[in-house]
């Protein structure tokens, strides 16, 4: 009997048919899908036995490590699988990724769709669903944390309302133990912690995870150099895990039987190693013949395009070494502007060794060598930062215009403020100029040019392949139409 129980929604609890794009998918509102396929689509439920799923988040699963470490009585359970877990359990600790639907892509779509979309409803449903309100008048304290805490400071009611205890807010190795155990005695908690400057974990102080996560995902680092004003990342310091901790993760995970690859995840996995903006040839290359020689397949979270196009020899390598195994990889990539002067106003660092002015030239050096390469990048665009002028809008149209025969999906999303820039205003979509329009139709043309290619390369060699594909194809040509009406 555990006495601490760990969870999250059901968009959080799926493998995304092995294919973390598809997980963007949950940021969509409900639409022209009906919701049971929509789900079955793009986020189908884990596998579970005895009501603890397969894998899971990867940030919880490091929770789930942490508490194990300081000899807590702990178990991650599916959402579905609540109601019976939840009778003897004293702490409820819930992953929150975009709770409330306010991250870029969530705030795009649901502007767009004018929706709630399926995350927040998801997230909310889970609060409320009748398994934890009965455990709430039973004395359960739920706790919640992950990348979205911090959507409560923007909705500060919320916490009443779902009946949430405490929100931790930050890397929590350090805090957890103390918040979880004072929550177990009954002792007061605060309703919301942010981890402080001194408590944000070192190296040793960060447990490897004991139980396989969705995807094979395991971080290589943490933290990122370049300081965007626009990222929240910026405030935590940079931190590389050492090679062997990688490869400890990657056993646990492929130890497990429940999945053959992996996902490894970093702000820039391009700098594995790197103490500044200049990638480790070395470190680099031992990282992936290790991965290489023992998944079947890889992905990358992030990678900048700085670090491809300062480094193509290296990059080739890697490349080399990924092909061994697979035909193509993914990864998100952030170009934000195709302007030289929002660049160096906002992030000065972000095209380093190159200089911000030329930023459009190494997006376009950096996205051919990764169509050369086979990388497929999902790029993000942020429309409406601030001081944003009409020939700044002009030139990521014209950015967008020369990568178009480049591989890659373009996802335009409306300024959220984050980071540095957390004063600014939230762009809503009712200050969408007609340019803005034209950006977002233009996007949305690029991918639909790529998607085709895109599924054919995703679904290939997998029996279900054929049907999957029809149905993701079906889904973009009714996207297409619709997105056609905007203009
Ligand atoms: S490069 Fe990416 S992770 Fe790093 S500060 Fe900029 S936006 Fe954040």
């Amino acid at each position: 009997m555990a006495d601490v129980l760990l969870t999250a929604d059901r968009t959080l609890m799926s493998n995304y048919h092995r294919n973390e794009f598809l997980g963007f998918g949950t940021c969509a509102p409900p639409n022209f899908i009906p919701e049971w396929l929509y789900s079955y689509l793009f986020f189908p439920p884990l596998k579970t036995s005895k009501g603890q799923p397969w894998t899971a988040p990867y940030g919880l699963r490091k929770t789930e490590a942490q508490l194990l470490k300081e000899g807590f009585k702990v178990e991650t359970v599916s959402p579905n699988h609540l109601g019976n877990a939840l009778k003897d359990a004293k702490v409820l600790g819930i992953h929150a990724m975009d709770p409330f639907g306010l991250g870029p892509a969530s705030t795009t779509l649901a502007s767009i769709f004018k929706k709630e979309p399926y995350l927040a409803k998801h997230f909310r449903a889970l609060l409320k669903s009748p398994a934890i309100k009965k455990a709430k008048q039973n004395g359960l304290k739920v706790i919640v944390g992950g990348p979205g805490a911090w959507q409560f400071k923007y909705r500060e009611k919320s916490v009443k309302d779902l009946d949430i205890d405490c929100v931790l807010e930050g890397e929590g190795e350090n805090v957890v133990g103390k918040l979880f155990k004072a929550a177990i005695e009954g002792q007061e908690i605060p309703r919301h912690y942010e981890v402080g400057v001194g408590e944000v974990p070192s190296l040793e102080e960060i447990p490897d995870i004991v139980q396989p996560s969705i995807n094979g995902l395991i971080e290589i680092g943490r933290g990122c150099c370049r300081g965007c004003q626009f990222c929240n990342v910026t405030l935590r310091p940079l931190r590389w895990y050492p090679i062997d901790k990688v490869n400890r993760e990657l056993d646990v995970n492929l130890s497990s039987g429940k999945v053959p690859g992996t996902c490894l995840h970093s702000e820039d996995v391009m700098l594995y190693g790197s103490k500044n903006t200049i990638p480790n040839d070395e470190k680099l290359l031992a990282l992936h013949e290790l991965v290489m020689k023992k998944v079947d397949g890889l992905s990358w979270s992030h990678c900048s395009l700085a670090a491809v196009a300062s480094s193509p020899k290296l990059f080739s390598k890697v490349s080399e070494l990924i092909l061994q195994k697979q035909t193509w990889w993914g990864a998100e990539v952030g170009i934000e502007t195709g302007s030289g002067e929002i660049a160096k106003k906002i992030m000065p660092a972000k095209a380093h060794p190159f200089r911000a002015e030329d930023w459009h030239d190494v997006v376009v050096e950096g996205m051919g060598l990764m169509h050369d390469n086979k990388l497929v990048p999902a790029c993000t665009l942020i429309v409406g930062l601030p001081d944003e002028r009409e020939e700044d809008v002009i030139k990521t149209m014209d950015l967008v215009d020369d990568l178009k025969d480049m591989r890659s999906l373009i996802v335009p999303l409306f300024f959220v403020p984050l980071g540095k820039l957390q004063n600014e205003g939230w762009f809503e979509e009712t200050t969408l100029s007609a340019l803005h329009k034209q950006l977002l139709v233009r996007c949305a043309e690029h991918d639909f040019y790529w998607v085709d290619n895109l599924l054919d390369w995703s679904f290939s060699g997998k029996w279900y392949s054929l049907i999957m594909k029809e149905f993701y194809k079906g889904f973009s040509a009714l996207a297409k139409y619709k997105v056609r009406q905007i203009e």
